[in-house]
């Protein structure tokens, strides 16, 4: 459900030491506890015939796209601050980048703020691209490095949305940043005039707009937040004695009620009832919280939706809606409270000491040691959890709350 698509997580070999070798700089750049773009640890090479191409639409601090060409199994980078042109007519200024590992040919998200190159990154086109000349007994890939070398590729983009001949010309060397240019090619794609970048304002991958990979927003995640289904589930009044062995019982906890949704590095809380317009004010009121929610958000590949108590300095959390891709509120109460409990394991590994994000207590409580259980759970409310309940929206018999 992340919209930071990346490759299944199946196993991969190492990637081989040239590859490597020509990351270091890339790897040198940034902190991989913090952002979530690929290490290049593993071999990313398509393995494919044909050379892959990508270009990403990235909003840094100075908005440019980064066209990226595999060559000897890296991504050979240039930052584009216009981004291509079907107007032969223009040329592109294309500042060549550190090479970034194949994996990053499917990465769209946001960049944390403060990490090199923090911002949102919106995958603008891919395909496939072949230099226009290859000698006799080249491959593609040797004919790329080659006319590379030499400072001037010519070559064909298979994209999505480019088509046909470009070239590369490169005006000035340098270290790490030789200056080249862009161009387009006459040929049948080309099209004098047209100002492409500003006609395709979408994700290829996704289909979203820069505001809504930045919001963190996915459609699932939309879809699943604005549903019945995820309003707070409520407990109905009840009262002792309860049958053994068929709830579960909690302290009734205090604060705001809220569902925190965690998508993208992102977090959003939504308040139940009235208050629900105020749902950013929640956040900012409870800075540690939103800090500790974000460090989590940024840790995980998938969603979660949490359903909790918050308080200025501390989150309650009692239950969860969704992990990864997986909505949960058909599972039982106690298959949720295992996922739970599951993710929060993970959560204190990388909490510090400050306690913000807590976990909510619960006892099996029989007919007759329910008083006890509310005594020992220092509550003067109890709230009763069916084992066995799913989560409904809204005021449900399947949850009581005792006075005590
Ligand atoms: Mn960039």
């Amino acid at each position: 459900m992340s919209s930071t698509r990346k490759a299944p997580a199946r196993k991969k070999k190492s990637a081989p030491k040239h590859v490597r070798a020509s990351l270091t700089e890339y790897r040198r750049k940034r902190d991989f506890d913090v952002t979530d773009e690929p290490s290049g640890d593993q071999s990313g090479s398509g393995g494919g015939k044909s050379l892959v191409f990508v270009i990403q639409k990235h909003a840094a601090s100075h908005l440019h796209f980064d066209l990226r060409l595999e060559v000897d199994g890296v991504m050979k980078s240039w930052a584009v601050p216009k981004g291509p042109s079907v107007d032969p007519d223009v040329k592109r200024l294309a500042m060549q980048v550190e090479d970034h590992p194949v994996a990053y040919n499917t990465f769209e998200g946001t960049i944390p703020q403060g990490e090199y190159g923090g911002g949102t990154v919106m995958l603008w086109d891919r395909g496939t691209y072949a230099p226009d000349e290859i000698n006799a007994g080249e491959s593609e890939n040797d004919a790329a490095r080659r006319a590379l070398n030499a400072g001037k590729l010519a070559f064909t983009f298979h994209g999505e949305r480019l088509h046909g001949s470009y070239a590369l010309v490169r005006t000035r060397r340098g270290e790490s940043h030789a200056q080249w240019l862009l161009l387009k090619h006459k040929d049948r794609y080309a099209k004098a005039g047209r100002d492409i970048v500003e006609q395709v304002m979408t994700s290829v991958d996704t289909g979203r707009r820069m505001e809504e990979i930045a919001a963190g927003e996915n459609d699932e995640l939309e879809t699943l937040e604005s549903s019945d289904m995820l309003a707070p589930m409520d407990a109905s009044k009840g009262k002792l004695p309860l049958p053994a062995g068929v709830y579960a019982v909690e302290a009734a906890a205090t604060g705001d009620r809220v569902l925190a949704f965690l998508a993208n590095g992102t977090v959003k809380l939504v308040a139940s009832g009235k208050r629900s317009r105020k749902t950013s004010a929640l956040l900012t009121n409870s800075p540690d919280v939103q800090a500790a929610l974000l460090k989590v958000a940024r840790h995980r590949k998938g969603a979660l939706v949490l359903d909790g108590y918050l308080e200025r300095d501390t989150l309650t959390v009692v239950d969860i809606l969704l992990e990864d891709d997986a909505t949960l509120v058909e599972e039982p109460w106690i298959e949720r409270r295992q996922r739970l409990e599951n993710v929060f394991t993970d959560i204190t590994k990388r909490s510090s000491s400050a306690p913000t994000l807590l976990l909510h207590p619960w006892l099996a409580a029989t007919a007759d040691d329910i008083n006890d259980a509310a005594k020992e759970l220092g509550a003067h409310a109890i709230i009763a959890k069916r084992i066995d309940s799913s989560y409904e929206s809204g005021a449900s018999k399947l949850w009581l709350r005792i006075s005590l």
